[in-house]
């Protein structure tokens, strides 16, 4: 069965203000990208990176207008997998148990999602931020990746058009699109993402 990691690093980063890409920022001495791979490295049979032009390397393909169209562009490139983990480079704290633990409860699903219960109480807004309603917190859950599927499951799900995959935030919402049963795992706190430069700084002091 092979098992192949899906990177989505095609992303420009704006909101951190740097002069490259974001997954390719230094964050504790190593592009943050490179922690990710390190973790997926030691779990797949192989890694397909979707990144921006001029930012490739061997076997790595280019990224798309959106996250979702790059995840399509490294999943084309991966036509042998049957388990696909996918991982934004956004996230460098991953840990190995995450992922494992992702991949351990794919069984009887199509999906199987890191994520976290929601602690804050979250309301729905109208454009003018008054409020329209409080949402039941206990059934909430703030998802992040590794997302891993069955690679037939998320290859259906990424057979939509380009508005489509633009407007989805996150893998698992595709797959339940079409049907698909999808699982969260609860992940431990400290699985960050990093989208400003104060998320940069608290990266740097855990990875040190
Ligand atoms: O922008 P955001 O932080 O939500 O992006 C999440 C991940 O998706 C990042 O690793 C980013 O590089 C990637 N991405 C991509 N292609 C895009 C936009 C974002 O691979 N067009």
């Amino acid at each position: 069965m092979s098992v192949v990691g899906i990177v989505p690093a095609g992303g420009s980063g704006e909101r951190l203000g740097a002069d490259r890409p974001k997954a390719f920022v230094v964050c504790a001495g190593r592009p943050l990208i490179d922690w990710s791979l390190e973790v997926l490295d030691a779990i797949c049979d192989r890694v397909v990176v979707a990144a921006p032009p001029g930012w490739l390397r061997e076997g790595w393909v280019e990224g798309g207008p959106s996250r979702s169209a790059s995840v399509r562009n490294a999943v084309a490139a991966a036509p042998e997998a049957r388990t696909l983990v996918v991982h934004d480079a956004a996230r460098p704290l991953v840990t190995r148990e995450l992922v494992e633990a992702c991949v351990g409860a794919l069984m009887g699903v199509a999906g199987a999602i890191a994520a976290t219960p929601v602690t804050d109480t979250v309301k729905e807004a109208y454009p003018d931020a008054t409020v329209l309603r409080t949402l039941d917190r206990s059934r909430l859950w703030a998802v992040q990746t590794p997302q891993v599927f069955r690679a037939d499951s998320l290859r259906r799900a990424l057979d939509v058009d380009e508005a489509a995959l633009a407007g989805a935030t996150d893998d698992a919402s595709l797959v339940e699109a079409v049907g698909g049963s999808v699982r969260l795992v609860e992940a431990p706190p400290g699985n960050l993402k990093v989208t400003t430069v104060e998320d940069l700084a608290r990266a740097e002091a855990a990875l040190c």
